[in-house]
């Protein structure tokens, strides 16, 4: 893997990348500058060595320099943020209980991840963490605050709603740290983003983390950073360790190849994505009538019904979980082995981050996309954003009834097609 480190003070400037020489040996978790009892975590974790994002961010963070760092997901970046942070706000033992520390992060599936990952990294401290998101009862968030705490993991609306309530006073955020920020600009929470970021004092410390570093975010990283040094790890293009297939077939055969896939596949848990709502519970039931082991995650459920999902799922009590892009990004269960991507995404950087649920933290995976003729496009959108090929492999009795080529070609919406060219028959031996 690639890492490059760099004062961005040229954010238009190429960027030079340098392979690491091979003879030497990495420099460990000893040499970047931790404290004993944040390496006494780590043991207790069984992390042994750090990885890229943590070899290039610690060091300039423990130095209290401000970090843009581009990783793609599953890359440690957690770590790579909070380890510093938490180093910072632990040394000042006066201030304990008081609000130092921020993190803000696009949903709420990650916000609560983020917070429990952090209570694992400030074990060994007496740092305290709190995480506030949409979707649930305020109530109990305000208590956790009136209680005290050094850390908050929140998401952009249910933070600026604490702070209207004066719940919560950011005017102490020492390290402040804008997590999944591209995905914050998708979603359409930059404006609230900057009005967290106007609370805080300049004085702060900021990392900003994102997968991707479009223009829009530059922009706001010279805005909100100070001579950031910039870090980034890797390609945009899925973690090592994915197998990536493409099966080609009929969008009205695609709910039966899932299962013959699901039937056929008896190690390790699944994760199915879906681009709506709707299809995601109706293939869920359908699954379930089938006598598998499926839950769905989507927004249309309530967020009680979101938390036991994922926590069910997590715990390895439900195998299968079909869900949207809510799960898309930066979720990390360490049984996933097979993601499967019922209808291609739309945005390619979606692909990236839904096949990079799999193979987490060096295990291996596998990542197969349904691909119906019309969606062709849209794939190879994904084989241009990572710039390579993905293994196109029909699924014997799921042969597509129109090459992808020719569909493309016929550039025809797939509702106006007549049915009976996409649903002939049940080919499924
Ligand atoms: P993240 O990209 O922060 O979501 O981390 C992905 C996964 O890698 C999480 O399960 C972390 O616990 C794990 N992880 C992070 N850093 C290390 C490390 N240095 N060694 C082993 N596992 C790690």
């Amino acid at each position: 893997m690639r890492t490059e480190t760099e004062t961005d003070t040229d954010a238009d400037a190429p960027t030079e990348v340098k392979d690491a020489p091979r003879e030497e040996p990495l420099p460990g978790f000893d040499s970047l500058g931790l404290s004993a009892r944040a390496l006494e975590a780590l043991d207790r974790l069984g992390y042994e060595e750090p990885t890229a994002i943590q070899r290039g961010a610690i060091p300039p963070a423990l130095e209290g320099r401000d970090v843009l760092g581009s990783a793609q997901t599953g890359t440690g970046k957690t770590a790579a943020f909070s380890l510093p942070m938490i180093e910072r706000l632990a040394e000042d033992e006066a201030a304990q209980g008081t609000l130092r520390g921020l993190v803000v992060t696009p949903t709420r599936e990650l916000a609560q991840q983020v917070e429990r990952a952090i209570r694992g990294y400030a074990a060994t401290t007496s740092i305290e963490s709190a995480v506030v998101h949409g979707g649930v009862p305020i109530g109990p968030e305000i208590r956790a605050l009136e209680w005290g705490c050094d850390i908050l993991v929140a998401t952009p609306g249910r933070l600026l709603d604490h702070v209207e309530r004066r719940t919560a006073n950011l005017g102490t955020i020492e390290v402040l740290v804008l997590d999944e920020a591209d995905r914050m600009l998708d979603m359409g929470f930059i404006d609230d983003v900057r009005r967290i970021v106007a609370e805080t004092h300049s004085s702060r410390q900021t990392f900003l983390f994102s997968a991707t570093i479009p223009n829009a975010i530059l922009y706001l990283a010279h805005q909100v950073m100070r001579e950031p040094v910039r870090v980034q790890v890797g390609l945009e293009k899925a973690a090592e360790g994915i197998d990536e297939v493409i099966h080609p077939v009929d969008r009205a055969e695609k709910h039966e190849l899932l299962l013959h896939l699901l039937e056929s596949r008896t190690e390790g848990q699944i994760l199915v994505f879906t681009r709506r709502r709707d299809t995601a519970s109706y293939l869920a039931d359908y699954l379930r009538d089938q006598g598998l082991s499926v839950e769905d995650l989507h927004g249309g459920r309530s967020q009680a019904e979101r938390t036991k999902t994922l926590q069910d799922f997590r715990d390895g009590k439900t195998r299968i979980m079909v869900a949207t892009n809510v799960a898309a990004r930066g979720l990390d269960i360490r049984g996933i082995r097979h993601v499967v991507n019922f209808d291609v995404p739309e945005d390619p950087r979606d692909y990236v981050h839904r096949v990079g649920r799999t193979a987490r933290a060096d295990e291996t995976g596998d990542a197969i996309t349904l691909m119906s003729p019309h969606e062709w496009l849209m794939v190879r959108d994904i084989e241009k954003l990572t710039g390579e090929a993905i293994e196109r492999r029909a699924v014997e009795g799921f042969e597509p009834s129109v090459e992808p080529l020719a569909a493309a070609a016929a550039e025809e919406p797939e509702a106006s097609r007549p049915r009976s060219r996409l649903s002939r028959g049940r080919r499924r031996r």
